[in-house]
């Protein structure tokens, strides 16, 4: 017996629905008038037949009598119609619900992971790196890497740097900063380091320098490269 989970109760099914309309329908709309009523269950009953309240076996008594008076077919057929609008409402609200809880969860998903990405630091490691003079890698040595995502810098200063203010900057290879800033270095756990916020998302992927001085002091370069 095919069913609708948890919408069709009390054991019908389309196909008893059907079976009770098949049985109803054909011309009972005029064939049986039965102005004083007589026999009718009375609309309390069609009401639960139609909305499937009443069990169908209990129903059964009911359908003679239906297939033999036009007023209660009449009024069966509008209750069903109208149990048939409600049902369909009811699961159009369900599907409402499922989306709605759907979209606060993309939501939600959304904006963890814009979330996440807000606080990305990327840690740029100068302690062990030789200084290369001019931006010139130095051979045998991978450039630093950053993501253009990353909202935060934790430099690490190279080993024996003083704590106090640095410039820092990211330049092209031809010496166009495109972005600049300063911070205040501190040394901790034996690390003299930096943290900056940071937006490279305006720059286009590539490799860049990364410089560092205190003020009026040379420049120091690092190839990056920004990905
Ligand atoms: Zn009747």
């Amino acid at each position: 017996m095919q069913r609708e989970a948890g919408l069709n109760t009390k054991g019908y099914s389309e196909r008893d629905d059907k079976r009770i309309l098949d049985a109803l329908g054909r011309g009972l709309l005029r064939e049986f008038p039965n102005p004083d009523r007589t026999g009718c269950p009375g609309s309390a009953v069609l009401k639960r037949i139609a909305s499937h309240e009443m069990p169908l076996a209990e129903a059964e008594k009911w359908l003679d009598h239906l297939t033999s008076c036009s007023p209660c077919y009449r009024d069966f057929s509008e209750l069903q119609a109208g149990y048939r609008h409600r049902r369909m409402q009811t699961i159009l609200a369900i599907a409402a619900s499922i989306l709605i809880v759907v979209g606060v969860a993309g939501w939600a998903l959304f904006f963890k992971q814009k979330g996440a990405a807000v606080v990305q630091t990327a840690v740029l490691d100068l302690r062990n790196r030789s200084v290369p003079r001019g931006g010139e890698a130095n051979p045998g040595e991978q450039p630093l890497e950053v993501s253009r995502a990353v909202r935060h810098l934790n430099v690490y200063l190279p080993l024996g740097s003083s704590e106090g203010p640095y410039e820092m900057r990211i330049a092209t290879t031809t010496g166009s900063a495109v972005f600049a800033t300063n911070g205040v270095a501190s040394l901790k756990d034996g690390v003299t380091s930096i943290q900056v916020a940071v937006d490279l998302s305006s720059a286009p992927s590539g490799q860049y320098v990364f410089q560092v001085r205190r003020p009026d002091s040379n420049w120091t370069s690092y190839p990056v490269i920004l990905h």
